[in-house]
C-alpha cells in the first residue's frame, strides 16, 4: 500500500485518496461522504470544516469561507482577486506581503491557513479510516497555476502537517486515473468544469508516459457564475414583485445562492423546475416575502450560454495550441461537477469527432489520479514517465521595463535555458533581476515571482561584464534562477520553490496556530 495520499484540493469540494495495491481507496470523510465540501467557518469560538461549515453558511455568511482556492497565491491587487472577493460575502484585506488576508473574528488568517483547515481535515479522516499516521500528499492543482499558487498550495499542506513530495496538474491526475498511461499511445483533451475553476488540456498518453501538449484555463468560470446567473435573475425578481433589493443582505443573499445551485442541479435531470424560498425576507412594509417562480432549462440555458461560450473558445484555442485539429482528438473526458449541465456536454459533443466520456465519477477522478501519481513516485518499479508542459511565459524585466519571454509557455518540463547578459552602464557593480511568469507583453499584467541582486561585480565600460542567467523549471512546475558572474563565477541563486515572499518565521507562526485551530475544530471529527 502507497502511503502518500492523493489530494484533491478543489473549489467547491475536496477528496482525498490512496492506492491499495492496483486499487484506489478514495477515503471516506467523517459524515461518510467521499468529498468535503472545500468550507470552513468560525462561530461563537469554534471552527467548522466541511459539510457542517456548508450547512450553516446562510445564517453565518460573513464568517464562512468558500471558494479560498480563487484567491491561492494571488496577491491582493491582482485584479482577478478584486473580482473574486466582490462576489463573497466574508472580509478580505491585503496581508503583510501583499498577498490576501481573510477576516475571521477580527483576526486575518492567510488563504493556505484556510486551505490547510481542509487539508488537515481530510488528512485525520484518512487516518481515522486507515488506523495510521499518514504524512506525505500529493496535491492536484489547476495546470494553469503559476509557480506562487503552486507554492502556496504546498505551503498550505505543509500547515496542515503533510508532506508535498509533488504537486501533479489536475488533467494528468484525470488521465492517470484512466489508466491512460498504460494502454496505446492516444490524444485526450481533458475538459474539467468545476464549481470555481474551468481547465482544458490536451493530453498525449500512453506507452507509460502522459505529456500535456497543452494548457489553459480561467479561474474565474465554474459552477459559482451559473448559480450567480440564476441570484441575478431571483434577484431581479424579487425588486421587481416586491421591491426589495436582497442582494444587499449577505444572509439572505446566501439562502438565495443555495437556491440558486439547487435548481441549477434539478435542471441537469428536469426541464422545468421550482424555485421556492419561504420567508425569504421582509418587504418594506414588514409583510413577509415568499418567493416563488419557475425556471426552465431553456430560460437558464439562455441565462448562462455565454458561459460555456467561454469554455469553447479555450477549448479550441488549446486544441490548437497543440498543434492538433478537433478531428485528431481520440478522447474526450469530462471532468468537474458542472459536466453534468446537459447544454454542456452537448456542446462539448458538437466540437469532437468522438463521444466525450464520462464513465469515471467526476467528482472523485482527481484524487484518484493524484494518488495514482504517488504511487508511481514511491514505487521504484513505476514505468510510468509524466511529461509536462508550462503554462505561462516565463521571463525577465528588461531594461525599457517590458516583459521579455525566456522559457514559452507549453515548454516540456523539466527544462532550462541560459542566457547571457551584459552590464548596461559603465561602472555598473550590480544586477538586478526581475523574473515574472505571464504572458503580458506588459509587466505590470504579469506575476512577478520574485527578483534578486548579483552583487560585487567589477567595475567595468558597459557591456564588458557578461552575466549568465540561468532559468529552470522542474518537473512539478517551481522555477528556478541562478546568475553568475561569467567572470569571477561568483553566483546568486533565485530560488523561487521558496518565493512566497513570506517574513522568516511566518510559516512556522501559522502552523503552530494552525494546530490552536485544530483545537477548536468541530465537524472534520464529527458531522
Ligand atoms: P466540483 O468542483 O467538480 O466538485 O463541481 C462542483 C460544481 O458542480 C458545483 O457548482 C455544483 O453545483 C455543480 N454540479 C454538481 N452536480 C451537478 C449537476 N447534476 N448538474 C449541474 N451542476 C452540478
Amino acid at each position: 500500500m502507497s502511503g502518500v495520499l492523493g489530494i484533491d484540493l478543489g473549489t467547491t469540494n475536496s477528496c482525498a485518496s490512496l492506492m491499495e495495491g492496483e486499487a484506489p481507496l478514495v477515503l471516506p470523510m467523517a459524515d461518510g461522504k467521499y468529498t468535503l465540501p472545500s468550507v470552513v467557518a468560525f462561530k461563537a469560538g469554534r471552527v467548522l470544516v466541511g459539510e457542517r461549515a456548508k450547512r450553516q453558511s446562510a445564517t453565518n455568511a460573513a464568517s464562512t469561507i468558500f471558494a479560498a482556492k480563487r484567491l491561492m497565491g494571488r496577491s491582493f491587487s491582482d485584479p482577478e482577486t478584486q473580482r473574486a472577493i466582490e462576489n463573497v460575502p466574508y472580509r478580505c484585506i491585503a496581508g503583510p506581503t501583499g498577498d490576501v488576508n481573510i477576516v475571521l473574528d477580527d483576526k486575518a488568517f492567510a488563504v493556505e491557513e484556510i486551505s490547510a483547515l481542509i487539508l488537515g481535515t481530510m488528512k485525520r479522516a484518512a487516518e481515522r479510516h486507515l488506523q495510521r499516521e499518514v504524512r506525505q500528499a500529493v496535491i492536484a492543482c489547476p495546470a494553469y497555476f503559476n509557480d506562487r499558487q503552486r507554492q502556496a498550495t504546498r505551503d498550505a499542506g505543509m500547515i496542515a502537517g503533510l508532506e508535498v513530495i509533488q504537486i501533479v496538474n489536475e488533467p494528468t491526475a484525470a488521465a492517470l486515473a484512466h489508466g491512460f498511461h498504460q494502454g496505446a499511445s492516444r490524444r485526450v483533451v481533458v475538459y474539467d468544469l468545476g464549481g470555481g475553476t474551468f481547465d482544458v488540456s490536451v493530453l498525449r498518453v500512453g506507452g507509460g508516459a502522459v505529456e500535456v501538449l497543452a494548457t489553459a484555463g480561467d479561474a474565474f468560470l465554474g459552477g459559482h457564475d451559473f448559480d450567480n446567473r440564476i441570484f441575478d435573475w431571483l434577484v431581479g425578481r424579487v425588486a421587481e414583485t416586491h421591491g426589495v433589493n436582497v442582494a444587499e443582505d449577505a444572509d439572505v443573499s446566501q439562502r438565495l445562492r443555495e437556491a440558486a445551485e439547487a435548481a441549477k442541479i434539478r435542471l441537469s435531470e428536469s426541464e422545468r423546475t421550482t424555485i421556492a424560498v419561504p420567508f425569504l425576507t421582509t418587504a418594506k412594509g414588514g409583510e413577509p416575502v415568499h418567493l416563488e417562480c419557475a425556471l426552465d432549462r431553456a430560460l437558464f440555458e439562455s441565462l448562462t450560454g455565454d458561459l460555456v461560450e467561454r469554455s469553447v473558445t479555450l477549448f479550441k484555442e488549446t486544441i490548437q495550441a497543440a498543434g492538433l485539429t478537433p478531428e485528431a482528438i481520440q478522447e474526450v473526458l469530462l471532468v468537474g461537477g458542472m459536466t453534468r449541465m446537459p447544454a454542456v456536454r452537448a456542446r462539448v459533443a458538437e466540437l469532437v469527432a468522438c463521444p466525450p466520456s464520462f464513465n469515471v465519477h467526476p467528482d472523485l477522478v482527481v484524487a484518484v489520479g493524484a494518488s495514482v501519481q504517488a504511487a508511481l513516485l514511491t514505487n521504484d518499479a513505476a514505468s510510468a514517465v509524466l511529461v509536462d508542459v508550462t503554462p505561462h511565459n516565463l521571463g525577465i524585466m528588461t531594461v525599457a521595463g517590458l516583459a521579455e519571454t525566456v522559457i514559452p509557455k507549453n515548454t516540456r518540463i523539466p527544462t532550462a535555458v541560459e542566457r547571457r547578459f551584459s552590464t548596461v552602464s559603465d561602472g555598473q557593480q550590480v544586477v538586478k533581476i526581475v523574473v515574472y511568469q505571464g504572458d503580458s507583453r506588459k509587466l505590470a499584467q504579469n506575476q512577478v515571482l520574485g527578483e534578486f541582486y548579483l552583487q560585487g561585480i567589477r567595475p567595468a565600460p558597459r557591456g564588458d561584464v557578461k552575466i549568465d542567467v540561468r532559468f529552470a523549471i522542474s518537473a512539478d512546475g517551481t522555477v528556478q534562477v541562478t546568475a553568475i558572474d561569467v567572470e569571477t563565477k561568483n553566483a546568486k541563486e533565485l530560488r523561487i520553490v521558496r518565493g512566497s515572499g513570506r517574513p522568516p518565521g511566518e510559516l512556522e507562526r501559522m502552523i503552530s496556530q494552525h494546530q490552536e485551530l485544530l483545537l477548536a475544530t468541530e465537524g472534520a471529527d464529527s458531522t
